[in-house]
């Protein structure tokens, strides 16, 4: 793969470029992208990535600083998205998602066994907080968790769950009620074979697993709640902070595959008498392509940067690498499909796959329209 020209950028330092240098050259494993059970190319994907210590670099060490460099997690995902695709970008990701609401609310013995598995690539992890009826509207969320004795009682439902049914264990974040609305939800670990669990999959428009959780009457202990009770939101919220950034970067990793493809579709394909790449409407394309995914790669690794700078929440910059980034990167993929012209809505052709994997990216982890909203809110705020 070509490197991109954002990387050699001051916001990466050399030991990044050494990282992307490594992985450019590292055989991934080649899995069904599109299989009947995601469960065994997953756990092939995961115990690849962990042997290659990649895990090491989403899941925090015990004793460490307990936090991730969010540019190794945002070079690992572009170029995983790049050379391979959606199910070793997101076998990657939900590692650390799945297990950042142990490690960020400070870890401890029970969560210390969990964190270990996942980064030895030994168990599938999940993060389960969206339902029916709560999606971007997280402070909705209806499944309830009731004390009873030394045990808390589940009931409810979550959709959309990436690694629904083929994960070893979820944090599902249920309402416990110390508060109203997002300051009433608790968050609990919970082993996929816990009685009342049950999953359901889901086939999403891309290769993707995951699917419906639905709990009925589940008993979990209370020493599996994760971090004090009332604190799932702000947990989520810490999570997302961290990881939001990099959906910007395995779009940038599908976008950069699909101009790459083009530029050489177009070099080799004559038409008219002459390349396609010598056709002025041709190479405006390629331009605007190139100049939306350059701008959108700054944004991404400029949030990235904020971040591992310590210089605050930088939820406005996150934001703003995610929407710009997810939306150049549509638009990109789009360009692509339509300069292979037929041949780019041929099943199984590389740019319809990248058409199909870029499209749920500007729904999960906030929608772009929520996205937007963020970067207003945080635009108009009383500054003092
Ligand atoms: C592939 C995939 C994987 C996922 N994995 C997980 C997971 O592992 N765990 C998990 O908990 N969830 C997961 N989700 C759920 C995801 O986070 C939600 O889909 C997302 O938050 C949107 O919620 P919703 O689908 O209910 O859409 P809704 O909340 O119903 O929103 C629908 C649309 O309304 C628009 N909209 C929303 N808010 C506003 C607004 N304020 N102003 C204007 N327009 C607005 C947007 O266009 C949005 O797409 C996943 C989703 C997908 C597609």
């Amino acid at each position: 793969m070509t490197p991109s020209p954002i990387w050699a950028t001051p916001f990466l330092d050399d030991h990044h470029r050494a990282l992307a240098a490594r992985l450019a050259e590292w055989s991934i494993p080649h899995v069904e992208e599109e299989p009947a059970d995601f469960g065994p190319p997953v756990r092939t994907m995961l115990r690849a990535l962990a042997d290659e210590a990649l895990l090491d670099l989403i899941i925090p060490a015990a004793g460490s600083t307990l936090a991730v460099d969010v540019r190794s997690v945002c070079l690992i995902r572009e170029i995983l998205a790049y050379r391979s695709g959606g199910l070793a970008d997101t076998a990657f990701v939900m590692q650390g998602i799945g297990t950042a609401p142990l490690w960020l609310a400070g870890g401890g013995a029970l969560a210390g066994e969990y964190l270990d598995r996942a980064r030895q690539g030994r168990t599938i992890a999940a993060f389960a907080l969206t339902e029916p009826d709560a999606g971007s509207d997280v402070a909705a969320v209806a499944t309830t968790a009731v004390r009873d004795g030394d045990d808390y009682v589940l009931n409810g439902t979550k959709t959309y769950i990436t690694n629904a049914g083929i994960a070893d264990h979820y944090v599902i974040v249920a309402r416990t009620g110390e508060a109203e609305g997002a300051r009433g939800l608790s968050a609990f670990l919970v082993d996929a074979d816990t009685p009342g669990l049950s999953a359901e999959t889901q086939d999403f428009v891309a290769a993707h697993a995951g699917g419906i959780l639905r709990m009925n009457d589940m008993r979990v202990s209370a020493s599996r709640m994760v971090g004090a009770p009332g604190s799932a939101f702000k947990l989520a919220m810490q999570t997302f902070d961290i990881f939001r950034v990099s959906v910007g970067a395995a779009a940038l990793g599908f976008a950069r595959r699909a101009l790459d493809e083009t530029v050489e579709r177009v070099g080799s394909r004559a038409m008219f008498g002459k390349p396609m790449a010598a056709i002025e409407g041709v190479q405006s394309k390629i331009a605007d392509m190139t100049v939306a995914l350059e701008g959108a790669g700054l944004q991404v690794y400029r949030a990235a940067w904020s971040k591992d700078a310590g210089l605050g929440r930088c939820t406005r910059e996150v934001s703003m690498a995610k929407l710009v980034a997810t939306e150049a990167a549509q638009e990109v993929v789009d360009t692509a499909v339509q300069l292979f012209g037929g041949a780019g809505v041929l099943r199984g052709s590389i740019v319809e796959r990248l058409y199909r994997e870029i499209r749920p990216m500007r729904i999960y982890e906030g929608a772009s329209e929520v996205q937007k909203l963020v970067i207003a809110r945080d635009i108009l705020k009383p500054r003092s």
